[in-house]
C-alpha cells in the first residue's frame, strides 16, 4: 500500500523503530506531521572542501573525527571552562594530520555530549590563529553510523525549528525516508496548475512538499519554497478576491458629487495638490458607481488626507445621505471635529461630534454633543458604530488611520449599514510591493505628493548626554515664537511607566525653561483633560508640550517646530517618522532630534537614514530591507496574514501570480471555498491573529 499523508510513521519503510518512538513521545506521530514540519533554513554541506580544513569567511561543512576532548578551565573560577574537542577529517587519508579546534565556551555539559573517537558533522567558519585552525561553536551533529552519515552530509541539509525532545537528526532522518517513500501524487494539487512552460513547468505541490526538505540544487531547494509560497499567497487572495467580490455585489449607492464640492474647494485657503486631486477624482468615481466603494487612501504624514476625505464626503451628502468620519482616538476626533466645522459649516452643513467609551463588555456609554437628526456630517471614535440609526443612514464613512482598526470592525460597519461607500485613510508607508498583500481587498489611491509651502524637517540623532544643548536650541526657537514637542517613549509597551517617564521630564523640561509655559499629555489623562492641554497647545498657550506616544497620529499643530525624541532607539523607524510628521506642517523649518544612548552605534546607524530623507516610502522600504515584510507587515496592520514565506511578499511577481490565479480560480467557480484549504491551514497559517483574515 502506498504511503499517504495520514500514514502512521512505523509504516515508513527503513525508519527506524526508535526514531518513531521517540517522535511518538513528542506527538508526531504521521507522515504529514513530519512532512509539513517546514525546516527554517539549508546548510549546504554539499561543500566540503576536498583539500581539507581552511580558515573561510563562509561556513562550511566537514565529516571529523574526534581525536581528544575535554575542558579547559582558566583563572581560579571553575565551572565557566571551554570545552575543546580536537578533530581531524573523516574518511580518506589524503588529508590526514591535519588538526583542527572545536571550542565551546560555557557550555560544560559538551563534556557529556562528545568524546573522543566519535565521527562528527561539524559546520561553522574556521578561524586561523597564527596557523591554528579552529571554529568556536560549530553547528555539530554526532554520527552513529556510515547510514546516517548520507541523510545529514554530502548535500543540502535541511535544519529544522525544534520542539522540547526531538532530536535534529531524528526529525530529518524521518523526513528523509518519508521523503523516499512517497509517490508523485500523495497529495493533490491546490494552485491550478500552473502553465506548462512560466516559472513553475513541472512542478506541482508533491513535488514541491518533498524537495523543500531534501533538494538536490540550491535552484531547486528556491523553487520549491516559491511554490509553496505562491500556494499560500493564493490561498490569502482567494480569500481577499472572495470577500471583496462579496463587497461588490451587495448593493451599494451611487453619490454623485454636485457643486457643493466645486465650493469647498474654492473656499480652501490653498490649491489642492495634484494627487489630492487625482485620488478625490477616483474617489468620486468609486462613489457615483453603484457598486459600494471599497478603497484605501494611502499618503504619508502631512500629505493631506483630511481635504480629501472631507470632499468625498460632501459627495454622499449631496445625495442625500450621510456621512462620518471615524478617527482612532479622541483626540483626533476632536480635531477633524473643529476643521470640519471651520471648513464645512460655511457651507451651511450641520457637522456634528460623537465620542464616547465602551464601559465594559456588553454596556456602551455615549457621550454626544451637539447631536441631531439632521446631521450631515458627523465625526467620531468606534463610538459611531453603536449608532444605529447613523449607521443605518450612512452614505459614506471614512476610517483614519486604518490599522487601528480591525478587519473585523469593517465588515461589521459594511454589514449593519445599508452597505456604505468605505475610504480607509492611513499614514503607514507601505512599501508598494506590499499593499496587494496587505490592502488586496481595497482599491488604492496614493498621495505621493506634499502640498508645497510645507517648511522642510531637519533631523539629526544624537547621543542623549547632548541634551543640554539641544535645550538650549530649544529656547531660541520658542524665543522666536514657535512650539515644540519633547516624546517620552515607549517603556517595554507599559503605559504606567511611560507616564512616569512623562512626568518626570515634564518636571525637568519645567526649570530648564522657567519664562515658558510647558504641558504635560500622556493617556492617563481623562478626554477632558487631554482636550483642554491640546486645546491650550493648539492655541499657543503651551509652548512645549511633554508627552508620551499618544500624539503620535494626526496631530496638527503648524507652529511646532521642533521635536525631541527620547530612547529613539526603542522605536522602528516607520514609527519615529510618523511622531516626526507632528512637525514639519507650517511654513517654517523644523528641527527634529532623536536621542540615543551615548554609545549605541547600531541605532545611531540604524536611525542614519532619517537623517537622509522625509520620504516615509523610502523609509518603509529600508524598513523593509532590514526586518523583512513580516515584521513591516504586523506593524502595518495586526491580524495581517502571518505568512510563512513572508520573506517572498516583496517578490511583487509572485504576488501577482497568486492574485490572477485566485482571480481566475474565483471566475471558474464563484463560490470556491475548497475544503482543500482546512487541510493546508495548520501549516501554512499558524498564528492566531490569521482568524480575523480568515473569514
Ligand atoms: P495627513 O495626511 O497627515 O492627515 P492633514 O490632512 O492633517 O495630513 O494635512 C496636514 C496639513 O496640511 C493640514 O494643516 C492641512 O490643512 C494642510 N494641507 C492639506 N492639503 C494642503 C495643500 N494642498 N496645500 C497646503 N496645505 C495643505
Ligand atoms: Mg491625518
Amino acid at each position: 500500500m502506498p504511503l499517504t499523508l495520514d500514514s502512521p510513521l512505523n509504516t515508513v519503510p527503513d525508519l527506524p523503530t526508535r526514531m518513531v518512538k521517540a517522535l511518538e513521545k513528542e506527538g508526531v506521530t504521521t507522515v504529514k506531521d513530519v512532512l509539513l514540519w517546514m525546516p527554517f533554513r539549508h546548510e549546504d554541506r554539499a561543500r566540503t572542501d576536498p583539500s581539507g580544513f581552511q580558515a573561510s569567511e563562509i561556513p562550511v561543512c566537514h565529516q571529523v573525527i574526534v581525536t581528544k576532548a575535554g575542558t579547559k578551565y582558566f583563572g581560579k573560577r571553575r565551572g565557566a571552562g571551554t570545552f575543546e574537542a580536537q578533530v581531524e577529517p573523516a574518511g580518506d587519508s589524503l588529508m590526514g594530520g591535519q588538526l583542527m579546534t572545536l571550542r565551546w565556551w560555557n557550555m560544560p555539559f559538551m563534556s557529556r555530549v562528545i568524546a573522543e573517537g566519535q565521527r562528527l558533522i561539524i559546520y561553522g567558519k574556521i578561524k586561523d590563529w597564527k596557523g591554528r585552525l579552529s571554529i568556536d561553536h560549530p553547528e555539530y551533529e554526532v554520527i552513529e553510523d556510515e547510514e546516517g552519515s548520507t541523510i545529514h552530509s554530502g548535500r543540502i541539509t535541511p535544519v529544522y525549528r525544534l520542539k522540547a525532545g526531538v532530536a535534529q537528526k531524528t526529525l530529518r532522518t524521518a523526513t528523509w525516508y518519508v521523503v523516499q517513500a512517497l509517490g508523485d501524487d500523495f497529495i493533490q494539487d491546490l494552485l491550478p496548475r500552473p502553465s506548462e512552460k512560466g516559472e513553475f513547468a513541472g512542478w506541482s505541490r508533491a513535488r514541491s512538499l518533498k524537495v523543500v526538505h531534501f533538494a538536490e540544487t540550491m535552484e531547486d531547494l528556491e523553487k520549491a519554497r516559491r511554490y509553496l509560497a505562491l500556494e499560500e499567497f493564493y490561498s490569502y487572495q482567494l480569500r481577499v478576491v472572495r470577500r471583496r467580490r462579496a463587497v461588490m455585489e451587495s448593493g451599494g449607492h451611487a453619490h454623485v458629487a454636485g457643486p457643493l464640492v466645486q465650493d469647498f474647494e474654492k473656499a480652501l485657503p490653498f490649491e489642492m495638490t495634484g494627487a489630492q486631486k487625482r485620488s478625490l477624482l477616483e474617489i468620486q468615481r468609486d462613489m457615483a458607481s453603484n457598486a459600494p466603494m471599497n478603497r484605501l487612501l494611502h499618503g504619508d504624514v502631512g500629505s493631506g488626507k483630511t481635504v480629501v476625505a472631507f470632499a468625498s464626503m460632501l459627495g454622499a451628502v449631496e445625495s442625500g445621505r450621510q456621512a462620518a468620519l471615524m478617527a482612532p482616538t479622541q483626540i483626533l476626533a476632536e480635531q477633524h471635529f473643529q476643521t470640519a466645522r471651520k471648513w464645512l459649516e460655511p457651507l451651511g452643513l450641520n457637522v456634528a461630534l460623537r465620542t464616547g467609551t465602551r464601559a465594559e463588555e456588553g454596556g456602551v456609554e455615549l457621550f454626544t454633543k451637539k447631536m441631531s437628526d439632521k446631521n450631515q456630517i458627523v465625526i467620531g471614535t468606534h463610538a459611531l458604530l453603536h449608532d444605529e440609526d447613523l449607521v443605518k443612514n450612512l452614505g459614506l464613512v471614512v476610517i483614519d488611520e486604518q490599522h487601528k482598526f480591525g478587519v473585523a470592525q469593517r465588515a461589521k460597519l459594511i454589514q449593519k449599514g445599508n452597505t456604505p461607500d468605505v475610504l480607509v485613510m492611513t499614514a503607514t508607508p507601505i512599501p508598494r510591493t506590499l499593499t496587494l498583500t496587505i490592502y488586496g481587498d481595497l482599491d488604492v489611491s496614493t498621495l505621493d505628493e506634499r502640498p508645497k509651502e510645507r517648511g522642510k524637517i531637519i533631523t539629526k540623532v544624537r547621543p542623549t548626554s547632548k541634551q543640554a544643548d539641544a535645550a538650549k536650541f530649544l529656547r531660541e526657537q520658542l524665543e522666536e515664537g514657535r512650539q515644540g514637542y519633547i516624546v517620552y517613549p515607549l517603556i517595554e509597551e507599559s503605559e504606567k511607566l511611560d507616564v512616569t517617564a512623562a512626568k518626570k521630564g515634564y518636571e525637568e523640561w519645567s526649570k530648564l525653561l522657567p519664562h515658558f509655559t510647558v504641558g504635560l499629555l500622556h493617556g492617563k489623562l481623562s478626554a477632558e483633560e487631554k482636550d483642554l492641554v491640546m486645546r491650550d497647545f493648539r492655541a499657543a498657550k503651551i509652548d512645549v508640550l511633554v508627552s508620551t506616544t499618544v500624539i503620535e497620529v494626526g496631530v496638527d499643530v503648524p507652529n511646532s517646530t521642533v521635536m525631541f525624541i527620547n530612547h529613539a532607539e526603542r522605536y522602528g523607524l516607520a514609527q519615529l517618522h510618523q511622531l516626526r510628521g507632528r512637525i514639519g506642517r507650517g511654513e517654517h523649518t523644523s528641527y527634529c532630534v532623536l536621542f540615543v544612548a551615548d554609545k549605541d552605534d547600531e541605532a545611531k546607524s540604524r536611525l542614519a537614514i532619517l537623517e537622509e530623507t522625509t520620504d516615509g516610502f523610502r523609509i518603509s522600504e529600508e524598513d523593509l530591507k532590514r526586518r523583512g515584510p513580516g515584521d513591516v507587515m504586523g506593524k502595518a496592520q495586526s491580524g495581517a496574514a502571518p505568512l510563512k514565506f513572508a520573506e517572498l511578499l516583496a517578490d511583487t511577481r509572485l504576488v501577482r501570480l497568486a492574485r490572477q490565479l485566485a482571480e481566475k480560480s474565483l471566475d471558474a467557480d464563484p463560490l470556491l471555498r475548497s475544503p482543500r484549504f482546512a487541510e493546508i491551514r495548520p501549516f501554512v497559517f499558524q498564528d492566531d491573529t490569521s482568524q480575523a483574515m480568515m473569514q
